[in-house]
């Protein structure tokens, strides 16, 4: 009887186990994605770069022989309806770790094992399991520097070469067109401006990886803050949709390590903080929702304002703000310390919650991750585990000067401040939905709120919750 393989966010045919494990049963095969709820919850971003995701990877098992089936609905239903149409014994997936998905993938592993078949979960999408890695008292752990101490020498284990052909089923189950489930339907921002700065799928991820290894990796722990440079390696946009194994980085890094390179360590380091994202979501789930430290869920933060409005516009005044925001609406990407700045503006001198620049990363980011993003918020906010302390606040001019010190980034992104800004700068504007009445020739704004107000209100808040 066939095995149902139902892919998620594990795009990829190397180091695969579950789909290893399917193509060395010798049983017919047949790949599904179901574009179910956790899918349709997506922000727009994330929604079309995982759409184009699964078009390569349709192309990807197009050479095993293969064929990715394609399937609209409730994930439970629209599985069951597979089993019935093709004989299906078994279904098997790799895990994921969030609560969306945790909840979903409960329900249809009980329903499934009840119906008696065979619901099996594999690992995956991460280098240790959650729930593999303790503390001495067997709890989990809610600081990094200890959870990295105890994961760095493990052994992650072999990676598994990508199978050489899948056994395809007598009759193949109907597909719905990819075409017709329109992912990128709610990116207004004119999706031909981000796609040029996307690379999709396997063999992207792999290219990307080696000419990493090759050229970045031994400047990478110098390199890596300054937001003018392309220092690090780019794959968290591959990793999220799993079009690359944590292993194939956790190795690259490791030989990289022996080889006397630089960064590397700094760089294995920072896989692990995607590790740590994850025990941390696994282990505490509230993190994705609500402030993760008792009492900060009361903090006077604003929710959504006008002023919220310039910043996911790039116009709060302050440039080096401005010129991340406007980074990620023309890229869907930006520089994870311009994520510090834009997350630490927002909360602290703008006072607004964690939760309303959480929500625009998951609606713009093309490398969202329910685990990253989360943790990054609550760290900038300092409200989570670990966290940079509320009253340590970023200068964003004196980091400006420190990581961006000749102004390319700034210049880069916003046209406003150069008499002949570049196409990169000028590209925003096109990308702009209209409503926003956004004028490259407009003066450049007054901060919506100055440095040292904003500091010292922030302060005073914090002082006042410590009091309260
Ligand atoms: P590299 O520097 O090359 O690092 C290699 C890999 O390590 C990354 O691909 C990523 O998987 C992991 N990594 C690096 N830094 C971190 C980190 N701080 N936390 C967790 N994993 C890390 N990352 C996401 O993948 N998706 C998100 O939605 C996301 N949201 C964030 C929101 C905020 C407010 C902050 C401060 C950080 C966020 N990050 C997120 C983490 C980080 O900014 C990105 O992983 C990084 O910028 C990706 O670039 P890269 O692949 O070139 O990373």
């Amino acid at each position: 009887r066939p095995i149902l393989l139902w892919f998620r966010r594990d795009l990829r045919l190397s180091d695969h186990p579950a789909l290893d494990a399917a193509a060395r049963s010798g049983r017919p095969v047949i790949p599904v994605f179901v574009q179910d709820e956790v899918v349709d919850m997506l922000g727009a971003a994330p929604k079309w770069r995982l759409g184009l995701g699964v078009e390569a990877f349709c192309d990807s098992l197009a050479q095993l022989g293969s064929r990715l089936i394609l399937r609209k609905g409730d994930a439970l239903g629209a599985l069951q309806q597979l089993i019935d149409e093709t004989g299906a014994g078994a279904v098997w997936w790799t895990r994921q770790y969030d609560p969306d998905q945790i909840a979903r993938d409960t329900r249809v592993k009980s329903a499934l094992q009840e119906a008696g078949l065979d619901a099996r979960s594999f690992h995956g999408h991460l280098l240790f399991e959650p729930w593999d890695v303790a503390t001495g008292q067997g709890k989990f752990y809610q600081v990094y520097t200890p959870f990295w101490r105890a994961v760095r020498a493990r052994d992650t284990g072999a990676r598994l070469v990508p199978p050489r052909e899948l056994r395809a089923p007598a009759t193949w189950p109907r597909s719905d067109a990819l075409a017709s489930w329109e992912m990128g339907r709610a990116m207004g921002r004119g999706a031909a401006i981000v796609r040029p700065y996307l690379h999709i799928g396997e063999g992207a991820a792999q290219k990307r990886l080696a000419e990493f290894a090759h050229t970045r990796i031994d400047s990478y722990s110098a390199e890596r803050d300054r937001m003018d440079r392309d220092a690090t390696s780019g794959l968290s946009e591959n990793l999220t949709y799993g079009e690359i194994s944590p292993r194939a980085l956790w190795d690259a890094g490791a030989r990289a390590m022996a080889e006397g390179k630089a960064g590397a360590e700094t760089f294995l380091k920072e896989v692990v903080w995607r590790e740590f994202a994850y025990h941390l979501v696994y282990h505490t789930p509230h993190i994705t929702h609500e402030s993760w430290r008792a009492g900060w869920e009361t903090f006077p933060w604003q929710d959504e304002t006008d002023t919220t409005l310039q910043w996911k516009q790039g116009r709060t005044g302050i440039e080096i703000v401005d010129a991340a925001m406007r980074e990620l609406y023309v890229t869907g990407r930006m520089h994870n310390r311009a994520r510090m700045l834009v997350g630490s503006y927002l909360t602290k001198h703008m006072m607004t919650h964690w939760r309303v620049g959480q929500r625009w990363f998951e609606e713009c980011l093309i490398d969202w991750d329910p685990a990253a993003n989360a943790m990054g918020w609550q760290w900038v906010a300092g409200s989570g585990p670990d966290a940079s302390p509320y009253f340590r606040i970023f200068n964003p001019d004196t980091q400006a000067d420190k990581f961006d010190p000749k102004r390319h980034y700034r210049t880069r992104w916003v046209a406003e401040l150069s008499a002949a800004p570049p196409q990169t700068a000028l590209s925003f504007f096109d990308a702009c939905p209209r409503s926003w009445q956004m004028d490259p020739k407009a003066r450049y704004p007054a901060p919506v709120v100055e440095l040292a107000t904003g500091r010292q209100r922030a302060l005073s808040a914090y002082e006042h919750r410590k009091t309260a």
